[in-house]
């Protein structure tokens, strides 16, 4: 548990019980309070790599963090999303998006905005999976053009645990971009700021508290936030970029956490007397490991991953003409520099996933094998066993040429290559020499990072 958590169950900021009685409602004598548990823009992320530096995020763990909190808290838990929880990347398929879309269901969201992300199998699935599954998608402003209908509920009212009522409505940025899986034109987004007031003055008398799921730009919502009356808080995604210090604009908080699940948000407040929330504190929880994950989801996890395997194993081909050397033809005339190697990470990168059944997920494997993407590099460990692992050639470049004849160098400096996977946001505080020395082989024999 961190301390960020144990700061929220002991109450967070520290405001006196004497001044929340004295400036908020009061509910069966305690004073109202409303914890917004929320996340935007996790984009696939369905799980820590465990690789990263940051070893946060999953689904898991969100959902043992919620479990406890909503368990310990004392105020009334709202969860929401502001959308992009579907990745845009062609290695995110179906059985993602359907892991995703349950695990959140069992996390018991109470409202959730689609982003651009959502729609990248087609309207029709993520409508109708999302009904099925059971999560409360909402869109005030996003209609069918064709029959002129709105695609999802444009708001709901959840009754919370001490009989608060919250009002939810959902609204995306008229500038949303769909994937190519939406026809052009088969979807219209009416103005932001015109739907969502309607919705506000119909909800209104009835809640006591109005909480906006946004899916826009960060000036966009800004600028959209000061155009409303009698909404609370805002809770937008889309840029994935944290907002740092919560301040209003205009009438309404505006909240957003980091991208890709890492940390769940929770904006707190106090319900005033005119049935506003006041004073809210924002807090960000890192989904650190210490959470485990949710054995529910645990399971989901589980069918996943067979899933992914027998599939893949199913279509992928068994043999592969590969143009790469490999480690073992290095090893003939680099031999201290391969006993050095064998000793060290990249040598048993590829285990270390075939380990946790991802060797066939396509997020993992670039960065876990030598020449993936690549003409005649690794397809996958039956078709092309001998490139498994970080090699060689994944950082000096097919050596092929230069195994035959040694006067050929190999195709890339080595140096530069390591960013590739070691990212800025993998790796966030790699420098070159200190992680250079944990596979240092310069003057081992031939070759140095700094040649090729
Ligand atoms: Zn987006």
């Amino acid at each position: 548990m961190n301390r960020t958590f144990r700061a929220l169950l002991a109450g967070g900021s520290a405001v006196t019980a004497a001044a929340l009685l004295a400036s908020c409602g009061v509910l069966g004598g305690k004073p109202k309070r409303i914890a917004i548990a929320y996340t935007n823009d996790v984009r696939g992320e369905i799980r820590s790599c465990g690789c990263a530096t940051h070893d946060l995020g999953g689904l898991g763990r969100r959902a043992t963090f919620l479990r406890v909190f909503r368990d310990t808290t004392q105020a009334d838990v709202l969860l929401v999303d502001a959308g992009d929880f579907f990745s845009a990347s062609i290695n995110y398929g179906k059985e993602k998006a359907e892991l995703t879309m349950k695990s959140m269901a069992h996390m018991n969201y109470d409202g959730l905005v689609p982003g651009e992300n959502e729609f990248g199998f087609g309207a029709d699935y993520f409508r109708t999976r999302a009904r099925e599954i059971g999560l409360p998608v909402l869109a005030v402003n996003l209609a069918d053009a064709a029959s002129d209908s709105l695609l999802f509920a444009p708001s709901r009212v959840v009754t919370l645990k001490s009989g608060l009522r919250a009002g939810l409505i959902g609204v995306v940025s008229v500038a949303l971009k769909f994937p190519p899986q939406v026809q052009p034109g088969s979807l219209e987004i009416r103005d932001p700021a015109v739907a969502v007031q309607a919705e506000v003055d119909a909800l209104r008398p009835n809640v006591d508290v109005v909480v906006v799921l946004s899916h826009m730009g960060r000036s966009e919502v800004n600028q959209f936030a000061q155009l409303l009356k009698g909404v609370d808080v805002i809770v937008n995604g889309h840029d994935g970029l944290p907002v740092r210090q919560v301040k209003r604009w205009g009438e309404p908080y505006v909240v957003q956490v980091a991208a890709k699940g890492m940390y769940v948000g929770v904006a707190t407040g106090s319900i005033s007397k005119e049935k506003r929330v006041v004073r809210l504190t924002n807090d960000v929880v890192g989904l650190d490991k210490s959470y485990g994950d949710d054995e529910a989801i645990a399971k989901l996890f589980n069918a996943y991953d067979m899933e992914v395997v027998a599939r893949e194993k199913a279509a992928l081909p068994t043999h592969a003409v590969t143009t790469f050397a490999g480690a073992d033809a290095c090893q003939a005339c680099h031999a201290p520099i391969f006993e050095k190697w064998k000793s060290t990470g990249h040598a048993h990168a590829f285990e270390r996933l075939a380990s946790q059944n991802r060797h066939f997920d396509r997020d993992c494997t670039p960065c876990h094998t030598t020449g993936f993407f690549k003409q005649g590099g690794f397809v996958n460990a039956s078709a092309t066993p001998h490139l498994t692992n970080v090699q060689c050639e994944a950082c000096h470049g097919n050596g092929a040429v230069h195994a035959k004849d040694p006067a050929q160098k190999t195709d890339m400096v080595a140096k530069g290559t390591c960013r590739t996977c070691h990212t800025a946001e993998q790796t966030p505080e790699f420098e070159f020499n200190t992680f250079w020395a944990r596979i240092d082989h310069g003057g081992m024999g031939a070759s140095t990072a700094g040649s090729r």
